[in-house]
Formats: C-alpha cells, sequence, structure tokens
C-alpha cells in the first residue's frame, strides 16, 4: 500500500502545532523551571505568570478568533498541556482545567449571549473555574446537595462545592446545582458564577500532596443569586454538560500524565549518563537501559491513546471510550514512570534536591480527578458491553 499523506502518524505534527508545542516549551524552561520548587514548597502560583500564560497565548488556545481566542483545536491544548506538564503539572492543571473544561463547555453549551460576555475575558485575563464535586458527591457526582431555586429573572443557588481546581485564581466558574431534586439528575443546570457575587466565596485551600502549586478550593454559595441568563446549556440538562465536558476534559488530564512523565524520564536520562557507580556511568548497565527502555516505550504506548482520543475528539468522531482508556493508561504509566525514574536516582532521588520525587507526587493524581480509575474502567467496560 502506498504511504497516503492525508493519514499521518499520529505523532506527526503539522507545522502550527510544533510551533505551538516548541513556544510553550521553550517558555516552560525559561520562566517556570526556575520557580517549581518555590511554588511546590509554597503551595501558590505567582500572579505574574499567570499574566505570562496568556501573553504566551495558552488560556484561550479553543476560543474563535471573533471573541480574542488563538481558534486552534482540541489538540493545540493537549499538546500545552503535555509539554507545560513535563516541567510542572501545578502549572498544566490551570491551563488544563480553563481550556478543556472551562472554555470548552462554554464554546459548546453557552448561549450567544454568554460567549460574548465571557469567552473575551477568558481570552484575556481570567482564570475559570469548574465545580461538579461535593463532600457527598464524588464519583457519584449528580448525587449533589447543590440546590437553585428560581426567583424572578434570576437563580438562587445554595450549596458547597469542594476541591475546585483554580479556585483561588478564577473569577469565572461554571457551577452546578439542581433546581429540581425530585428529577433526579434531570434537575442539574449549570451556571456561570462570578467571583464578587453576593453569596459566592471561595473557602479553604487543600494542603495537598502534589499539583501542591495549583489551587484546590472549597467553594460556598449561601444565597448566591445569578441572572437567568448565565444558565450554560439547558435547564435540566447539566448532567448533559458535565457528562460531555468531563470526557473531553480527561483527554487532558491524560496530556498532563504523559507530560510529566516525559519530564521524570527525560532527568533519569541525563542523571543515568552523569551518575558513576563500579568506574563507569549507571547508564552503562544494561539492566538500567532496560529501565529507561521499558519506561520509554510505556509512554510512547500513553501518548498514542492521549493523541488519538485528541485526534479524534477533533474529527467529531466517537471519542469517549478511547478518551477513557487514554486517562486511565496515562495516569497508571504515569505512576510507573516517575517511580522508576526516582529509584534510578537513588538516594538523591528520594529529596527534594531533585525534581523526581515532586513528578512522582505529582503523578498520583491522575488516578483521582475528572473521575477515578474505577469509574474509567466503569466506563470502557459498559462501552465494549452494550
Ligand atoms: C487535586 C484535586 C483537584 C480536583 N479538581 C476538581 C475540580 O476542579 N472540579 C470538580 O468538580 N472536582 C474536582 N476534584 C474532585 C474529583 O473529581 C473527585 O475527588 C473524584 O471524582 C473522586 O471523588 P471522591 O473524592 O468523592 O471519591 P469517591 O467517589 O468517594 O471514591 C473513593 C474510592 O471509591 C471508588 N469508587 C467509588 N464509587 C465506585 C464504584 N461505583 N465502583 C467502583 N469504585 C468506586 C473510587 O474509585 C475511589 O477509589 C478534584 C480533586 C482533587 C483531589
Amino acid at each position: 500500500m502506498s504511504n497516503d499523506a492525508s493519514t499521518p502518524a499520529l505523532t506527526q505534527l503539522a507545522e502550527d502545532e510544533i510551533l505551538l508545542r516548541d513556544s510553550v516549551a521553550e517558555f516552560a524552561e525559561a520562566q517556570i523551571r526556575p520557580h517549581v520548587r518555590e511554588m511546590d514548597e509554597h503551595a501558590k502560583l505567582p500572579k505574574e505568570l499567570i499574566t505570562q500564560l496568556f501573553d504566551l497565548g495558552v488560556m484561550g488556545i479553543e476560543i474563535p478568533e471573533q471573541y480574542g481566542g488563538g481558534g486552534a483545536t482540541f489538540f493545540h491544548a493537549v499538546l500545552a498541556v503535555e509539554a507545560l506538564s513535563a516541567v510542572d503539572p501545578s502549572v498544566a492543571v490551570l491551563v488544563d482545567v480553563q481550556n478543556t473544561l472551562v472554555i470548552n463547555a462554554i464554546i459548546r453549551w453557552g448561549s450567544d449571549d454568554v460567549k460574548s460576555r465571557f469567552l473575551p475575558r477568558l481570552a484575556s485575563n481570567t482564570v475559570g473555574a469548574y465545580a461538579l464535586s461535593e463532600a457527598g458527591a464524588g464519583s457519584d457526582a449528580f448525587a449533589m446537595a447543590a440546590r437553585a431555586v428560581a426567583d424572578g429573572d434570576q437563580f438562587v443557588i445554595d450549596g458547597r462545592k469542594l476541591w475546585i481546581t483554580n479556585g483561588n485564581e478564577a473569577d469565572i466558574f461554571i457551577v452546578f446545582a439542581n433546581v429540581n431534586p425530585d428529577a433526579g439528575y434531570r434537575g442539574i443546570t449549570a451556571f456561570m458564577v462570578e467571583r464578587g457575587t453576593g453569596g459566592f466565596t471561595v473557602g479553604a485551600k487543600e494542603d495537598k500532596l502534589g499539583i501542591r502549586a495549583s489551587s484546590t478550593c472549597e467553594l460556598i454559595l449561601e444565597g448566591c443569586r445569578v441572572p437567568k441568563a448565565n444558565i450554560l446549556g439547558e435547564v435540566g440538562k447539566g448532567y448533559k454538560v458535565a457528562i460531555e465536558t468531563l470526557n473531553e476534559g480527561r483527554i487532558g488530564i491524560g496530556a498532563q500524565m504523559i507530560g510529566l512523565a516525559g519530564g521524570a524520564l527525560g532527568h533519569a536520562i541525563r542523571y543515568t549518563k552523569e551518575r558513576k557507580q563500579f568506574g563507569k556511568a549507571i547508564a552503562d548497565f544494561q539492566a538500567v537501559q532496560f529501565q529507561l527502555a521499558q519506561a520509554a516505550t510505556e509512554l510512547e504506548a500513553a501518548r498514542l491513546t492521549v493523541y488519538n482520543a485528541a485526534r479524534l475528539k477533533d474529527a467529531g468522531q466517537p471519542f469517549t471510550q478511547q478518551a477513557a482508556m487514554a486517562k486511565l493508561f496515562a495516569a497508571q504509566v504515569a505512576e510507573r514512570v516517575t517511580s522508576v525514574c526516582l529509584e534510578l536516582f537513588g538516594g538523591y532521588g528520594y529529596t527534594k534536591e531533585y525534581p523526581v520525587e515532586k513528578f512522582y507526587r505529582d503523578a498520583k493524581i491522575g488516578a483521582i480527578y475528572e473521575g477515578t480509575s474505577n469509574m474509567q474502567l466503569q466506563t470502557i467496560a459498559k462501552l465494549l458491553l452494550k
């Protein structure tokens, strides 16, 4: 069969894709790398860094140009998240939530009014957050207790959201609440809520194992009034907004996982060539070479699942199963690869002097957020057996 140029290999990137990936990687190296340890220790992202991310153009990748965004594809967002994660997965998740959850949901479900009020801000200077989970509603997200009651041309929202990424930095929040609990999940509705709205406060920040610089906060809504015009999608269709956005978003988490695994592997390759034991570089020992080779092979396989899911989404093809597989597998590979990389640094790997222990801690979140690994297996099995 001839080599058809219209079906390139999954890892073969178009010129604009290479340009974006390389410019993000360069930025991460120069502007993020020097601050990674400090941001991890203080569990904080500097404000200036967020401004720089807007200037770089990675905070509104898919936003159509008419709203001031990059007008690029979901795959571009995946490449940006991967490149940032190779240096700091905490910075990457800020960008990931902004693009693959918040902006994605607004582009897909927002009315013209919602799009024109929120997208230009998200493209230029405003961070977004996506608030579905609650203390009692995690994997079973639709068991949420948050309620919204219609009152004239407003809804009044009461409830608490937990674990909300970007809680400290965001000014625009997509908040899910149930307008008709008797209808079960068919009462769930998505609302655009702005910081500064009466009755809305951002609560405590979690002190976490990994991705420490990414804020994870509680949101408190007490008599929070939002105009009906701030409904995202339709009343009672919030469950669709949530499911479909998360189906896409989890490809971004797959990208975060392959990015951080690649970052850890790069450090391990350099270190094993330098570190000498028994009179030679430890990379000269076949056992070490095989550990690196195994890690690189698993990473390549995970990258293919992530790229394939993203390409399927951009092509308008079904991708739910592939997205669940990509997130599940990339999270597993990230845990294995960062673990072996840490071991290859020996005792030094166990200290904060080298960056691998952070990648090891950061990797664990991949099996938890945007659906735990069990939830991904459930989705895959459901589609296999239907
Ligand atoms: C750092 C961080 C950032 C987050 N960011 C956000 C965010 O921005 N927005 C947001 O809305 N949420 C966010 N979350 C919440 C996250 O999505 C939930 O933590 C996750 O969905 C799991 O819910 P849970 O913590 O309640 O665990 P649970 O649902 O209680 O799960 C506990 C364990 O039980 C297992 N389990 C549960 N049900 C089943 C079942 N039916 N079958 C098999 N196993 C099952 C799970 O796999 C898991 O191992 C974040 C969480 C963290 C830790």
